[in-house]
């Protein structure tokens, strides 16, 4: 009876989802009908008890409970002990249980006989093995380098230990990487030109702001967690303003609610800067005695913003702009969340820079409760033991003195003789294209599906198809693997050991490994210890990644005594009693206003900034010109990380299909009725989809949210999303962020 008045049935699921928010937030038991039977039944030392955390690239990073018996995993709930994830998962979360034990798991490794043929059969892994080593020590032979292997990798799973593959490639020779990152680039950089790093503030501290402005975030459906946070500050007495050219859940939510047009966020930001300066509201002793450059940005301001022009170029109402100018330069503590989507643009950066400008001016750096809020990457210190793995003896590779970058690399690229090729992870299709001397040949792909994730597909495929091999390491048939020669069955979090930390609050959890791993399954380093067995064995010498592996010793060679004392523990396996905090001496981020610039201080004027190719000043810069009759916007579903979870079961029950959101009015001009099928069209390609009508969107703008696979549609975003650059993102990451809102597309009924 335990068991099945505790284990979450679908209805059950449902019933949860279906009020909606509120419901995704709350601890498991809170979702099951309440009886007191239900309640004595359930006992926990009934259960063996796991810690772990989703490692999916979300802000929240969850920590884990997780219920097992008879070597199942039974239900999970959010970790009490994390007073972020506080007891509760969202709707993903739930599910993790359908992912692990779903039957479309891939189980073995299997070859494909002609992509996208879906001729797949079951092979051993010696057999997979066999011809991964046999065609990489081929490449190596014909080209004299591994440069014809590629690697691209990204957020699937953040688990420490997962740069292993990295390692992997490392420890085979010199190879071709994707670096970069689609996520947040020209904001880091933005971040580092003004401040000299990307830290926010704690996110549990909100609660003390007086004035929120959510900024291109929609944090109900991306970071249920801390909506908590902006809803107790909401209940102290602040203000929540929300600024997003879609009007979202967590508009809903806001007291003012702004829809500007898309890219218009610097206007926005500096006119809302000349208002305050207009006012005499700028802290002085912040801008005098922290900041450079502050007179020659408020001479900027004087000579070349007004109100009325950032009215103009956003269409937000002028004596709005300066309502909201003048309230938060008033409230104090006063803070911007940054989202992602607002730096999506080919102005991105630069727009980030205008709301940081915005949020020094005010005095709220360095600030309890306040903050430009954007990300932090203080509590991923480890060793990285996993990712720095040494070539074997005499490789070649690119003639540099760099190697690769990512916002993740922490290794500072050593000077070398040879380094790896780095090509732009957001230009994925022309960058396969385009490498010559010697051309990519090969392509590993893991912790991501780049058929949803990365940008013009209709290039993509043809790109993939050039390639001699691609091996795809998955749980899912994705559409990536179904452009890949050979797919290799990895494990869920469940099923492996690792640690996550979070690039938005302070929490580190531990991930155990629960249950046996399913199937053939193997984790990204125990594939890469096989991988360097069969090398050895055809080659010896020809890899140096370790070949048999303990992944709970892999996890413990990844601690050191600076993180320990950050964390305020003394062994990792202290972890095994729930997540632990850092211990931040503020939770603001700059509170000794000690800032990482070359100055030190808050820079306004960034020389750095300038000789990367950019404006020294926050000026404005204008965004991507239309294209086409339409501006098209493709953020994130509630219901999927990218394509992740979107396939289950579950999820499919209240998603059932993709649709494209367009305002009534439009779609009256274009003769389009709710629930039409229309055809979405651009340059890039187009999609056949069904509409629904309704004004939450902007007029002459068109919203389909991003990813899809499972259910035999083969809609893909990507057939409209091309790979033009994000203004920065370059010198932090590697590469240019991408102009993912940037894009254009008409549409008509079918
Ligand atoms: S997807 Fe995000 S909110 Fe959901 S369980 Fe994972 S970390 Fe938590």
């Amino acid at each position: 009876m335990s068991q099945k008045t505790r284990a979450l049935s679908r209805r059950q699921f449902l019933k949860g989802i279906s009020v909606a928010g509120a419901a995704s937030l709350l601890p498991l038991r809170l979702l099951m009908p309440y009886s007191a039977e239900a309640a004595t039944a359930f006992r926990e030392q009934d259960f063996q008890i796991f810690r772990n955390a989703c490692p999916r690239n979300c802000y929240d990073t969850c920590s884990i409970k997780t219920f097992v018996k008879d070597g199942v995993v039974q239900f999970i709930e959010g970790a009490q002990e994390s007073t972020f994830t506080q007891g509760g998962l969202c709707v993903k979360g739930y599910a993790y249980p359908r992912r692990v034990y779903s039957p479309d798991r891939i189980k073995y490794p299997m070859v494909q006989d002609g992509r996208r043929t879906g001729n797949w059969r079951r092979v051993s892994w010696d057999e997979a093995m066999d011809r991964i080593a046999g065609k990489i020590l081929e490449i190596k032979e014909k080209d004299g380098s591994l440069l014809g292997l590629g690697l691209t990798k990204y957020s699937g799973n953040f688990g420490i230990t997962n740069y292993g593959v990295e390692g992997m490639m490392s420890s085979l020779g010199y190879t071709t990487r994707f670096v970069g990152t689609p996520c947040w680039p020209a904001g880091i950089d933005a971040q580092n030109y003004d401040l000299g790093d990307m830290w926010c503030n704690d996110p549990e501290d909100m609660v003390k702001s007086r004035y929120v402005i959510i900024w291109g975030a929609n944090p109900a459906w991306c970071s249920v967690h801390s909506m908590k946070y902006v809803n107790e500050a909401k209940r102290r007495g602040a203000k929540v303003v929300v600024i997003d050219p879609v009007f979202t859940q967590t508009a809903a939510k806001g007291d003012v609610y702004w829809q500007p047009e898309a890219s218009s966020d610097g206007a926005l930001a500096l006119g809302m800067a000349r208002h305050v300066l207009d006012l005499g509201l700028v802290d002085s002793d912040f801008v005098n005695n922290h900041a450079k450059g502050f007179a020659e940005f408020a001479a900027y301001l004087r000579e070349n913003v007004t109100v009325e022009w950032a009215a103009g170029v956003s269409g937000i109402p002028a004596d709005q702009i300066r309502e909201v100018a003048e309230e938060f330069a008033s409230a104090d503590p006063a803070t911007i969340w940054i989202g992602y989507g607002m730096q999506r643009h080919t102005n991105g950066g630069a727009s980030v820079r205008a709301i940081d400008a915005l949020v020094a001016m005010t005095g709220n750096v360095g600030k309890e409760g306040g903050g430009a809020r954007y990300g932090h990457l203080r509590t991923w210190g480890f060793n990285y033991h996993a990712l720095l793995q040494k070539q074997p003896e005499g490789a070649k590779g690119f003639i540099g003195a760099t190697g690769p970058k990512g916002e993740f690399d922490f290794t500072k690229g050593e000077a070398a003789s040879f380094t790896d090729r780095t090509v732009n992870i957001n230009k994925t299709a022309q960058a396969i294209l385009d490498t010559k001397d010697p051309a990519l040949k090969m392509l590993w792909v893991s912790c991501k599906n780049p058929f949803a994730q990365d940008f013009d597909r209709p290039k993509l495929e043809k790109a993939f198809d050039t390639l001699e091999m691609v091996v795809s390491v998955e749980q899912f048939f994705t559409e990536t693997v179904n452009n890949s020669d050979i797919v290799l069955p990895v494990t869920t979090l469940f099923e492996e050991w690792t640690v996550n930390a979070s690039y938005w609050h302070y929490w580190v959890g531990i991930n155990e490994q629960a249950i046996k791993p399913m199937y053939e399954t193997k984790s990204n380093i125990e594939i890469a210890a096989l991988l360097s067995k069969k090398m050895n064995q055809l080659a010896p010498g020809s890899c140096t990644f370790p070949q048999d592996i303990d992944t709970r010793e892999w996890l413990e060679k990844e601690f050191n005594q600076g993180i320990y004392d950050y964390l305020g523990i003394k062994h990792w396996t202290d972890l095994k009693n729930g997540p632990v905090k850092a211990r931040l001496a503020s939770s603001a981020s700059w509170s000794d206003k000690k800032f990482g610039t070359p100055s030190g201080q808050y820079e306004f004027h960034s020389e750095l900034c300038q000789q990367n190719g950019h404006d020294a000043l926050p000026r404005y810069k204008e965004g991507r010109k239309p294209y086409d009759e339409f501006r098209l916007l493709t953020p994130h579903t509630k219901f999927g990380l990218h394509s992740q979870f979107i396939n289950l079961d579950w999820m499919h029950e209240f998603n059932k299909e993709p649709f494209l959101y367009m305002h009534p009015d439009d779609a009256q001009e274009k003769k389009i009725a709710d629930l039409d099928m229309v055809r979405v069209f651009n340059k890039v390609g187009e999609l056949k989809i069904k509409v629904k009508l309704t004004s939450n969107v902007a007029k002459k703008s068109l919203v389909i949210y991003e990813a899809w696979f499972g259910q035999g549609n083969d809609f893909n975003v990507q057939n409209l999303v091309d790979d033009e650059s994000a203004d920065m993102g370059a010198y932090k990451t590697g590469a240019p962020g991408v102009a993912i809102h940037g894009q254009f597309a008409n549409v008509e009924r079918v």
